[in-house]
């Protein structure tokens, strides 16, 4: 699909787009065209979500086209699941590719004829070293390499074998075809790289139609120019492929030629970006699966309630360089809630509850108050919100015995229950193990909605919840997965594991709307923080998952650099 092409073009900065913005004022290209390349071997995480945000960005703001390929050239790691979670992913995070969604697997026949073209061209060649002499005979960073001794053969008998490696010949393991380029290259990757190897796996696409497999630098620049990529963007750890690249679109009768930029991988603290680490978490049950609200992947912060706006906010803010990072985590916390600031809808909601018992009230008696959904958005409107004579607060917003500091409830003290009526608390009742469990309370019925009518001020609003009206929720508070900012900088990741990082809390307490909330959506719970509804929840038995606290701490780092 082609963009039009906004008419203010109004885009952020960054080396990338001043090479495609330059390349569009010589008229190198009639349209730009970028790609988004996921191998289905697991899920999206955030990183990925930064190169979706990049390609699909550019392709918009040059009026160009996005395409989504899947880079499916490994049949052994890669599912259909995840070729659907991949575009269900990609849409959600607001990239539209349109018609343009295309598999590396389509091109299997057109790679393999450009396989017999070098060949035919004395620029491949069939190997049958062993991978422990191909490894030796490749040397290493600071010794060339040297040539094998199936290097020179000719070129019918290639063609032969290459033949007869895709009639299926020969099992795993047995020969490779080679690009025939220099093993005294200073760049290893020149030295006669892998082209095909044997692979004898169903493919989720090509099902049992080849044994043999391209690997990702054959496929994936010519994928590219079958495609017509004008900017292929990819990150810094394929810089040192990029003249086999050139080698090969160059080698070869392509019908484009594509070009190659990198930049640096996002890096987040508290979190590890790698699809090999993340699916180990899945297989071994450390997580609720690849949706685990811990997750750092689309789907689980999908599923903890991240707005994919919030998503592209941090992608947009953090942007672009040649430069390794690594971004702090408090960061992305920032966006996600600036967004859920602007459109959650509030809710009270108790998680550790205590009892209070209004003793003049009557009896019986319930009230009907006017409360605010969205103070940052007019429109949201009013919600009624139940009281009545038993209620929930919060039981740490009590205390017997306050310290100076403290201007919550206590013995003596009034405050202000939130759209509601002021209460003073005149008992403390307690169990026999001196616990307490319930405070005996009286309001002042002229404070209704919150205001007294002689102007005096509780220090203090409670969040509460009548107990006759409550619905009871299972609400998950999320911690990092990790107990360092720099997981596995010591040893083993999985030492780093946070055994806390899911804490459940069985029975919380929540206004009757908040238990209307659908799956998916995202509420503030009034002073406690950002909330999802979790797709475990049941008819009458929410589940609901923390999204994010209230507290910025991102905004507070950044106030104490600037005082630095
Ligand atoms: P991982 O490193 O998590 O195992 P990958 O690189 O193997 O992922 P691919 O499916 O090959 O995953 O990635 C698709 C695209 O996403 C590639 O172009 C890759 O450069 C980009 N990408 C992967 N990780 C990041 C990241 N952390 N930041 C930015 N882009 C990324
Ligand atoms: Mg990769």
């Amino acid at each position: 699909m082609t963009n039009p092409a906004p008419e203010t073009p109004e885009r952020p900065s960054d080396f990338i787009r001043d090479i495609v913005a330059a390349d569009v004022e010589a008229g190198r290209y009639e349209t730009v065209v970028t790609r988004f390349p996921p191998e289905p071997n697991g899920h999206l995480h955030i990183g990925h979500a930064k190169s979706i945000a990049l390609n699909y960005g550019i392709a918009r703001e040059f009026g160009g086209r996005f395409h989504l390929r899947f880079d499916d050239t490994n049949p052994e790691k890669e599912e259909q699941e995840y070729i659907d979670a991949i575009q269900e992913d990609v849409r959600w995070l607001g990239a539209d590719w349109g018609d343009d969604l295309f598999y590396a697997s389509d091109y299997f026949e057109q790679f393999y004829e450009w396989a017999v073209h070098l060949i035919e061209n004395g620029l491949a060649y069939v190997d049958e070293l062993s991978a422990d002499e191909i490894r030796e005979y490749r040397g290493t960073l600071t010794e060339p390499g040297r040539p094998g001794p199936y290097r020179d053969r000719s070129v019918e008998e290639n063609l032969d074998l290459f033949g007869r490696m895709r009639a299926g010949e020969f099992p795993n393991g047995g020969p490779v075809l080679r690009a025939k380029i220099d093993m005294a290259s200073p760049n290893i990757n020149m030295r006669d790289p892998i082209l095909y190897r044997i692979v004898h796996a169903s493919h989720p696409r090509t099902g049992d139609e080849w044994c043999i497999y391209p690997t990702y630098d054959f496929a994936h620049g010519q994928g590219d120019a079958i495609e017509g990529i004008t900017h292929s963007i990819c990150t810094l750890e394929f810089e040192n492929h990029r003249p086999l690249y050139d080698w090969l679109i160059e080698h070869l009768p392509v019908p484009s030629v594509p070009h190659q930029y990198e930049f640096a991988r996002l890096n987040l603290t508290w979190t590890v970006l790698s699809k090999r680490f993340l699916l180990r978490l899945v297989e071994e049950g450390r997580v609720r699966g690849w949706d685990d609200p811990r997750m750092p992947t689309i789907a689980g912060l999908r599923r903890r309630g991240y707005p994919a706006e919030g998503i592209r906010d941090f992608a947009a803010a953090i942007g672009v360089s040649k430069a390794d990072s690594t971004v702090e985590l408090a960061r992305l916390e920032f966006h996600v809630r600036q967004v859920l600031n602007r459109d959650a809808q509030r809710r009270m909601a108790v998680l550790d509850p205590l009892k209070v018992v209004i003793t003049n009230y009557p009896e019986d008696g319930v009230d009907e108050l006017d409360a605010i959904n969205n103070p940052e958005d007019e429109s949201a409107g009013t919600r009624s919100v139940p009281f009545g004579r038993e209620l929930w607060i919060e039981r740490s917003d009590f205390m017997e015995d306050p310290p100076r500091k403290f201007f919550r409830l206590a013995p003596g003290r009034e405050v202000r229950l939130r759209y509601a009526y002021f209460i003073t608390c005149n008992e403390v009742v307690k169990d026999e193990a001196g616990e307490i469990v319930e405070l005996r309370c009286s309001y002042d019925p002229e404070t209704r909605g919150g205001d007294a009518p002689d102007g005096r001020r509780p220090k203090a609003t409670l969040h509460w919840v009548s107990a006759q009206h409550a619905v009871p929720a299972e609400v998950r508070i999320y911690e990092s997965l990790f107990t360092r900012p720099d997981p596995g900088a010591d040893g083993d990741l999985l030492d780093d594991l946070n055994p806390d990082s899911e804490q459940i809390v069985p029975v919380c307490y929540l206004e009757p709307a908040a238990a209307e909330t659908a799956v998916g959506e995202t509420v503030q719970f009034e002073r406690l923080g950002y909330f999802c509804v979790d797709p475990d929840s049941e008819p009458g038995a929410p589940v609901f998952d923390r999204t994010v606290t209230l507290k910025d701490t991102w905004a507070r780092l950044q106030k104490q650099a600037a005082k630095r």
